[in-house]
C-alpha cells in the first residue's frame, strides 16, 4: 500500500555553518531533499553568506527542491532581543551585506565580552580557540559552548548552556544589534518578507506584536519547535486578528541532540507561496 498523500512542505526555518549549524548550506539542500521538503529557507542567524552556495545546489537538483533565501536577524526593542525572519530577500542585497558585516562585529565584540566573564570566574578560553570553531561564521554562543566542553569546563553543548551561556548565567550577555524596526526596514529594502520568530519561545506580547506591524512587520512564525502546547493556535489567532501570514519551520542546526529534525515543523508549501507574493507587493512598490 502506498504511503497516505502528503501535501508538500515547506520548512521556512534553517541554520548552516555560516552560523552556528553543523550543515554545509550544500549538505542542507541535500538533506531536505533526502527528507522530501519541496522548499526548504536558509535563516542563518545575521549573516547571508550561505545564501549563494544554498542557491546554486538547490539549481542543481533540478526544480526537486525550492530554495528561499532568508535571514534570520537579531534585534532589539527596549530591553528584549527578538529574532527576525527575513524571507524571500534579493540573496545578493547590499544592505543586507552591510548588515550581515556590523552584527558579525557586533557578534565578535560580544564573545569577548562573554570570554571576559568566563575568565572572572576562572575560566580561561581564547577569542582565538572560538573564531577557530566558528571557521568565518557567525559567531555565537553556541560556539564558545563547543571551546568550554573541549576545555572540560562542561560535558555538552546543553550543560554549557545550562551552566555558562544560557538566560541569566554569567555569559548571557546581550548583543549590540539594530533595533527591530531598521531590522525590518532591512529586510523590505532586499525585497523581502519580515516575519516575527518563535514569539511564543520569546514571550511576546500581542500588543509587543501589534506595534511591530506598525513598523511594517508581515508575518509570524507560528510553528516552532520551542513553542509549547497551545502557541501555534494562539498565535494563529494573533495573525488573523493582526492580518499578518503564518509561517514555520524546525530551526534546523544539523541534527545534533536536543535539535528538531529538518522538516518536522513543516508547513504547507502555499504559506511560503503566500509570503512569496506579499515579497512581490512590496517589490512592487518600492522597485529597488
Ligand atoms: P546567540 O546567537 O549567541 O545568542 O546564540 C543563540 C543560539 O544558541 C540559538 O540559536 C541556539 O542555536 C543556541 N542555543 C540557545 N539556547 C541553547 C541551549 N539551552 N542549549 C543549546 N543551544 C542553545
Ligand atoms: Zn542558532
Ligand atoms: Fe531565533
Ligand atoms: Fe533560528
Amino acid at each position: 500500500m502506498s504511503p497516505p498523500e502528503q501535501p508538500p512542505q515547506a520548512d521556512l526555518h534553517c541554520h548552516t555553518t555560516c552560523s552556528d549549524g553543523t550543515l554545509s548550506p550544500e549538505a542542507l539542500v541535500a538533506a531536505a531533499v533526502d527528507v522530501g521538503l519541496a522548499a526548504v529557507a536558509l535563516t542563518d542567524h545575521d549573516t547571508v553568506a550561505g545564501l549563494g552556495a544554498a542557491l546554486a545546489a538547490a539549481e542543481s537538483t533540478g526544480g526537486a527542491l525550492r530554495l528561499v533565501p532568508g535571514i534570520e536577524i537579531s534585534s532589539r526593542k527596549g530591553d528584549r532581543e527578538i529574532h527576525v525572519l527575513g524571507l524571500h530577500v534579493r540573496p545578493d542585497d547590499p544592505g543586507l551585506r552591510r548588515l550581515s558585516r556590523s552584527q558579525g562585529e557586533a557578534r565578535e565584540r560580544r564573545a569577548a565580552r562573554i570570554l571576559d566573564r568566563l575568565r572572572e570566574r576562572g575560566l580561561g578560553i581564547d577569542l582565538d580557540d572560538v573564531l577557530a570553531v566558528a571557521a568565518g561564521a557567525s559567531v555565537g554562543r553556541p560556539h564558545i559552548a563547543e571551546v568550554l566542553v573541549a576545555h572540560g569546563h562542561a560535558s555538552s553543548v546543553a550543560e554549557a548552556f545550562g551552566r555558562w551561556l544560557g538566560h541569566g548565567r554569567v555569559g548571557d550577555v546581550p548583543k549590540e544589534v539594530v533595533s527591530t524596526t531598521e531590522a525590518i526596514e532591512a529586510i523590505h529594502r532586499a525585497g523581502g518578507v519580515a516575519v516575527v520568530a518563535h514569539p511564543g519561545s520569546t514571550r511576546l506580547r500581542e500588543s509587543t506584536v501589534g506595534s511591530l506591524r506598525d513598523a511594517g512587520l508581515d508575518g509570524i512564525e507560528i510553528r516552532h519547535p520551542r513553542h509549547r502546547r497551545g502557541d501555534e493556535e494562539r498565535w494563529r489567532a494573533v495573525a488573523r486578528r493582526l492580518e499578518l501570514l503564518p509561517s514555520g519551520g524546525s530551526d534546523f542546526h544539523g541534527g545534533g541532540r536536543g535539535d528538531a529534525g529538518l522538516g518536522s515543523h513543516g508547513v504547507p508549501v502555499s504559506w511560503c507561496d503566500r509570503l512569496e507574493r506579499r515579497a512581490a507587493d512590496h517589490r512592487r512598490e518600492s522597485p529597488r
